[in-house]
């Protein structure tokens, strides 16, 4: 069993003091024996203990930064929501084909940030320009922010505030299995509780330091008991030798695990694997041994935004997935809902 995330050292930006949530993290990590060390901004993170970039990047995944917001702007995030809500960027999870790999670069670790009250009432903004139409708003485009929630309920305040709200609904998803402290959040059914899920196979040889496939499906059976609405990211979908069997397995742990009456309200969404030619050298430099195809020739190029195209699987092989997913969706979630296969 994946263990709770607690970092290793943890840096904390002087104007995060300024805020309550800063005050208590710092109490916090002081009370554990964390070594807590300033930083005027996150910018000036450096000295990360470690001989070499292998180490330096272990140590990274698990050193947390606790700072203030700057930008209240949100980016866009298509095509499971209108906005990124930004409450952590980074994860401590090890998933060899991330995309945090390339986005985040030389800034691996992870930042929480303890302005949420005002990053809230950006949201709320958000709203007000679009009501009376629904404003939904991701909250997983940086991070799995599940997997840190426990220790800054930044998530939970956040549920609880879109809870309230007219006109807003919150998504996230996740690959950790502690969710228990989210359990009696006040939802009020705004929030789409969605756990990224795959094959056996998958999560064991290229998701280390994440949960288990078991502990995930338990977790989204008591979240799914806690009434709020689930949905499941499959993602990526890797074509791997007997993949069909592989992913029929996921499907039938599933439909064994859940209440039926989670699955009246359910949503799928699916991702096929991809990479790019700059993704494909920084995995090959973090997870040198990774069992993660990345082969050029069997793949089909999709060109991409700023002239960076990626390797998706070929059009016969895209149709085998979409022609199996629909199959087992079809016969083991009948009522559920595909938002979309990309
Ligand atoms: Fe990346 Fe998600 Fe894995 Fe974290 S859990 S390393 S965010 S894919």
């Amino acid at each position: 069993m994946v263990k709770l995330f607690i970092p290793q050292l943890v840096y904390i930006e002087p104007r995060a003091l300024e805020y309550p949530l800063g005050h208590e993290l710092k109490k916090k990590f002081t009370n554990m024996g964390i070594e807590i060390r300033q930083t005027t901004s996150h910018n000036q993170v450096r000295n990360l203990p470690g001989d070499n970039h292998f180490q330096q990047y272990r140590i990274a995944k698990s050193t947390l930064v606790v700072g203030v917001r700057k930008t209240l702007k949100f980016d866009t995030s298509k095509p499971s929501a209108e906005y990124a809500i930004p409450l952590a960027t980074g994860c401590m999870g090890h998933c060899h084909y991330c995309y945090l790999q390339t986005t985040m670069g030389s800034k691996p670790y992870i930042r929480t940030y303890v302005n949420t009250e005002e990053i809230l009432e950006a949201a709320h903004n958000y709203m007000a320009e679009r009501a009376p139409d629904i404003t939904r708003f991701e909250a997983s485009c940086t991070s799995d922010i599940v997997g840190i929630d426990h220790l800054t309920h930044s998530l939970k305040r956040a549920i609880e505030f879109f809870g309230e709200s007219k006109y807003g609904k919150l998504r996230f998803v996740t690959k950790f299995a502690h969710v228990d402290h989210l359990l009696d959040a006040k939802h009020n059914g705004k929030t789409r509780f969605r756990f990224s899920m795959n094959a056996d196979y998958v999560i064991k040889h290229l998701e280390p330091g994440t949960s288990r496939l078991a502990e995930r499906v338990e977790a989204a059976a008591k979240v799914a008991k806690a009434g709020y609405p689930l949905g499941f990211i499959i993602a990526p979908i890797y074509l791997y030798d007997d993949w069909q069997q592989g992913y029929l397995e996921l499907f039938q742990t599933l439909k064994e695990t859940l209440p039926t009456y989670a699955t009246k309200d359910l949503t799928f969404e699916l991702i096929q694997h991809r990479f790019t030619k700059p993704a494909k050298r920084v995995i090959e430099k973090n997870y040198p041994m990774t069992k993660l195809e990345m082969e050029e020739e069997k793949r089909q190029y999709k060109w991409g935004r700023y002239g960076i195209g990626k390797y998706v699987y070929k059009k016969e092989e895209q149709e085998d997935i979409q022609t199996t997913f629909g199959r087992y969706i079809e016969q083991y979630f009948p009522e559920a809902k595909l938002e979309y296969f990309t």
